[in-house]
């Protein structure tokens, strides 16, 4: 293992310095928060939910193990959304409890905070494989279909895409996800590998929701990853596959009292670009 410090670094203060304490505080206090919605997703099918900043929501197993490809907008502007391979830098290439989602550029804000992770214990296994993977992006239909021959149409991107639809957005609107529950990692030469998801019934991931946010998940038709999806020992996964539930959380408001939603980036250079005047009459005589 390298032992090269990080690139990008905290500095104190800083909004990539977490305040723990905060957000301790809103898991000490689970028991007297108001559960406002109970969601499902079906098994090898995607569902979309809203859930308000200041908000908290869970990813959970509920029947067997399954992982889930999960995507965010800011609810009020689907260009901004989630930027994994940014976080991947800014936090990790596997995240758990107090790593940030963070949007992308010219927004560059954490869209939600990582407040509880039970599979958290399970660091790195004797292949180099970790949890919730950034690593890696959805499953689709086009990849399939070259590697495979065959159409199908329950790969996660696809289950993303009906997902969103009934909010507006289209399969441009679909991006690289966190990979919910899945065990990752890369090979001896530097190739992504998947293993069997080690997560059982009852486990979860938690959220803060730091901006008003659109989210999707897809039940990945691989379930539980413990079938090849592709190569030679490739076959349906059909048996492995489950639903996986999503639980949104109103907080008591006192808790709250000293966040606030954070900002946009603050640049403002606009790339060292400078506005010039149009000479129309030029203009025009290099058009007509
Ligand atoms: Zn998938």
């Amino acid at each position: 293992m390298a032992k090269v410090p990080a690139a990008y670094q905290a500095t104190k203060g800083s909004i990539l310095d977490v305040n723990k304490e905060f957000y301790d505080s809103l898991t000490a206090t689970r028991s007297e928060r108001r559960l406002v919605a109970t969601l499902t997703v079906p098994m090898r099918d995607g569902l979309a939910w809203v859930v308000p900043a200041g908000h908290v929501f869970r990813i959970k197993v509920i029947e067997g193990p399954q992982v889930g490809d999960f995507n965010m907008w800011n609810l009020h502007n689907p260009r901004e959304r989630m930027w994994a391979s940014r976080t991947r830098q800014l936090q990790a290439a596997h995240v758990s409890t107090y790593d940030r989602l963070w949007s992308t550029l010219p927004y560059l804000r954490p869209m939600a905070t990582i407040i509880e992770d039970t599979l958290a214990g399970y660091g790195v296994d004797e292949d180099g494989g970790r949890v919730h993977d950034l690593l890696g992006t959805r499953c689709d239909p086009y990849v399939n279909r070259l590697l495979t021959g065959e159409d199908f149409d329950f790969h996660c991107h696809s289950n993303l895409v009906r997902a969103v639809q009934p909010y507006g957005l289209t399969e441009f609107d679909v991006h690289d996800v966190l990979n919910i529950f899945q065990c990752t990692g890369l090979n001896d030469d530097d190739q992504y590998f998947m293993k069997a998801c080690p997560a059982k019934k009852g486990d979860y991931l938690e959220f803060f929701a730091e901006i008003d946010l659109l989210c999707a998940m897809s039940c990945c038709p691989g379930g539980d990853l413990s079938i090849d999806l592709w190569g030679p020992e490739a076959r349906d996964p059909l048996e492995t596959c489950n639903p996986l539930g999503v639980e949104i959380y109103e907080v008591d408001h006192q808790l709250l009292q000293g966040w606030s939603s954070p900002q946009p980036a603050p640049y403002k250079g606009n790339h060292g670009l400078r506005l010039q005047p149009v000479d129309w009459p030029e203009l025009k005589k290099r058009c007509c």
